[in-house]
């Protein structure tokens, strides 16, 4: 891994920081994230952002050749150096794009009707953490896993519990149960972030917790609660939603939630009997 470095000059390429190109050159980091996926013989594997193929390998590995690793990268430059370092792995499907661009639905299927469960492993850019989130979690078919390297601040926040919920946390908390799976120094990285890093496992339920046809409506109502920080929910969701304070006060009384409570002491299923009473 110390030849990252070496790989690039060979390629003539310097890392972009616009495309948060820091790679990974930590062994012991690369084998926490493919532990963490819990891969088997046979799995298909999303991998957003291959950059240079390091992770990309060791999936490949892991899913043997009955398995499939579908590698979506953006730079261009970085094609012919995957074509190179990804040569020996027939079962890595090397495609060049914007994951946000792309149905990850269609990437797994891959001209198959049938699509397999999949998991999606990525080192993410981190200005696009929480747009790549929102396209997973919306997916047609949504991944049963998630391992994502992300800002550690992120991770703070993906995984909190009541007393620091976010919006952010009950978007993600909605559809699976995020945990952290280690830290990551700045130096697990060549070049190294300005910032830690972390790696979140994500398991997704089956079902979301509310049926997938309410999930817009109970956001609105999640949205309002966080729209205004640090106000009684009873104020933030009247105003947010445009109701009078006494009906959503009886609403959040139905809920078991008192109405003096804050958006980010609730927990994910408090949001839904809230959701509910106010439907
Ligand atoms: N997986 C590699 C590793 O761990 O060493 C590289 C990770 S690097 C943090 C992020 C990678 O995502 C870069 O290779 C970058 O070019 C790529 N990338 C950035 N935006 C992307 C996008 N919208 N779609 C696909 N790949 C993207």
């Amino acid at each position: 891994m110390a030849d990252i470095p070496a790989l690039l000059r060979r390629f003539a390429i310097q890392p972009k920081r616009s495309l948060g190109q820091n790679f990974l050159v930590d062994e012991a980091a690369l084998e926490r994230i493919v532990a963490a996926a819990e891969l088997k013989p046979g799995d298909s594997v999303l991998e957003i952002g291959p950059g240079l193929g390091t992770l990309t390998r060791r999936l490949a590995e892991s899913v043997t050749s009955t398995g499939r690793v579908v590698a979506v990268e953006l730079d261009e430059r970085l094609i012919p150096v995957l074509r190179f370092t990804l040569a020996p792995y027939p079962n890595v499907e090397l495609v060049h794009g914007d994951i946000l661009e792309l149905d990850p639905v269609e990437l797994i299927r891959g001209g198959r009707m049938h699509v397999a469960s999949y998991r999606v492993v990525a080192n993410l850019p981190y200005y696009i953490t929480s747009a790549v989130l929102r396209h997973l979690l919306e997916a047609r078919i949504r991944p049963t896993r998630l391992v994502l390297t992300v800002q550690l601040e992120v991770a703070a926040r993906l995984t909190a519990g009541p007393g620091e919920m976010s919006l952010l946390a009950v978007s993600v908390q909605a559809y699976g149960r995020p945990r952290l799976v280690t830290r990551l120094k700045a130096g697990a990285f060549y070049p190294p972030p300005k910032v830690d890093s972390a790696v979140v496992r994500v398991d997704l339920y089956e079902q979301p917790l509310v049926p997938p046809e309410e999930l817009e409506a109970f956001f609105e109502v999640v949205r309002a609660g966080f729209g205004e920080r640090r106000k009684q929910l009873r104020n933030a969701l009247s105003r947010g939603l445009q109701r009078d304070a006494q009906t959503v006060a009886t609403a959040l009384a139905r809920a078991g939630v008192d109405p003096a409570r804050r958006a980010e002491t609730l927990s994910p299923e408090e949001w839904v009997r809230v959701y509910q009473a106010l439907m």
